[in-house]
């Protein structure tokens, strides 16, 4: 396994096979899953150095016109508290991260058929001409490639999408009424046309994922050479069909960051408030697996209880906005300090 480890270090490749067995052993080895965390932190020392990008996540909607089994947010789940946020309120939130500090503006939400391509310009141009030299990211799931385009050239400069599942059966059966995978790579692909920064990832440990699938979703995610990578493990919410599974493992995301950290070393890799959710060290864990991005929650505070996708999501101390201070703090006990610069993707040309 050893060699395997130092194969994908040196910029070999690795079958989906041995993927799959690395990450077996990784789970299950903790000389093996240290070496590999190892590996993957010289990796991101290489490119980042100690420092940790900071975007500031603005929850644009709870509302979602999608049913995926896994989230609180899904159209069927009755209880969940509904809101979105008027145009005004993202341009407070943006005032007051810009005075924290923050370059990068992450407006996500469920897919809210009310966010017109009309109104989302409309929005992503003020963010631009106020803050010329922020990066606006978006992550509002699918939408045509002319939606995309035109957000684009509004303004926005990066799009989360995670790809969810490489493997079709698993994808299908945790989207019962979303298009499919071979749909959302489309997108992924359309959003690189338009000439974003792209991000995919998955979950771990979501019902019905094998170590086999987290490895074709390794594969994939190199495969697309995308410039983020999100991976963070799942976490129940009761009001869903997966409400009595049990939440990812540590370990098992701990590696699969590592491995994809080794395979893109430029990536930009967040920390999930998932990990930071799942355990109180998971923020440092994740660091110290070869992320280097947090993303700390920018959403009025009234409302960040109601962007429920899994329950008691860290959006408070660490992982706020306000709470700055106390992440810088908790940075430096692992040797890190926050990096405010925008954080663009190394081989990106940034359009201003
Ligand atoms: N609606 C957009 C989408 O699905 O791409 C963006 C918002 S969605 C809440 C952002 C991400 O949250 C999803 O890509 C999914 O991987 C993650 N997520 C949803 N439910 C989760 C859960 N129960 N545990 C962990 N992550 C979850
Ligand atoms: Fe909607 Fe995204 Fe949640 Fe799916 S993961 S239900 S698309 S918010």
């Amino acid at each position: 396994m050893k060699a395997l480890v130092e194969h994908l270090a040196t910029g070999g490749k690795l079958n989906t096979g041995e993927l799959g067995e690395l990450l077996q052993a990784a789970t299950t080895d903790g000389a093996l899953l240290q070496l590999l965390r190892n590996t993957a932190v010289r990796t991101a020392r290489q490119q980042f150095g100690f420092g940790v990008y900071i975007r500031g996540l603005i929850e644009l909607s709870s509302y979602c016109r999608r049913d995926c089994l896994y989230c609180g947010l899904r159209r069927s789940n009755r209880t969940a508290e509904r809101y979105r946020l008027t145009a005004d309120e993202v341009m407070e939130c943006c005032k007051e991260g810009y005075a924290l500090g923050f370059r990068t503006f992450v407006l996500q939400g469920g897919e809210d058929g009310t966010h017109t391509d009309k109104w989302l310009e409309t929005l992503i141009s003020r963010m631009r001409s106020q803050y010329p030299d922020v990066a606006i990211t978006l992550s509002l799931g699918e939408r045509s490639e002319e939606s995309y385009r035109r957000l684009y050239e509004a303004g926005a400069n990066r799009y989360l999408l995670r790809h969810e599942a490489a493997d079709s059966t698993l994808y299908a059966s945790l989207h019962p009424d979303s298009p499919s995978i071979e749909h959302r790579l489309r997108c992924i692909e359309a959003l690189k046309r338009c000439g974003y920064q792209v991000g995919m990832g998955m979950m771990i440990g979501v019902k019905g994922q094998t170590i086999n699938h987290i490895a074709q979703d390794l594969q994939l995610i190199a495969q697309y050479e995308c410039e983020m990578v999100g991976i963070g493990p799942f976490l129940p919410h009761q009001a869903t069909p997966l409400g009595g599974e049990p939440a990812g493992e540590l370990n098992t995301t701990l590696a699969a960051v590592a491995i994809a950290r080794i395979m893109l070393p430029h990536a930009l890799i967040p920390s999930t408030t998932a990990l930071a959710t799942l355990t109180p060290t998971g923020r440092c864990e994740g660091i110290l697996s070869g992320a280097n991005v947090v993303m700390p929650n920018l959403s009025p505070q009234d409302v960040r209880a109601k962007y429920a996708i899994y329950e008691n999501k860290a959006s408070w101390g660490k992982e706020a906005a306000e709470g700055l201070a106390a992440l810088e703090q908790e940075l430096a006990t692992i040797g890190y300090h926050i990096d405010y610069s925008r954080g663009d993707h190394k081989m990106y040309n940034t359009k201003e």
